[in-house]
């Protein structure tokens, strides 16, 4: 794969997180396109671990940068 379609990509798939984040705080359910299970919002971690955003099974999986 060359690199701008790889760049391309990444930033597509970027924007779809970021979207789907937004959608997640609004208390919107969101659906993994994958398994269809319920992603969920889990800000209760340790510290210096990331939040994050998965679903069930983990095939969705987002780290949000909350620094
Ligand atoms: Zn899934």
């Amino acid at each position: 794969m060359d690199l701008a379609q790889f760049n391309k990509l990444r930033a597509r798939s970027f924007n779809e997180q970021k979207s789907l984040l937004k959608k997640i705080a609004k208390g919107q359910t969101v659906l993994c396109s994958k398994c269809d299970q319920v992603i969920q919002l889990n800000v209760a971690v340790k510290e210096g671990e990331k939040a994050y955003a998965k679903c069930q099974k983990g095939c969705t999986y987002i780290e949000l940068d909350m620094a």
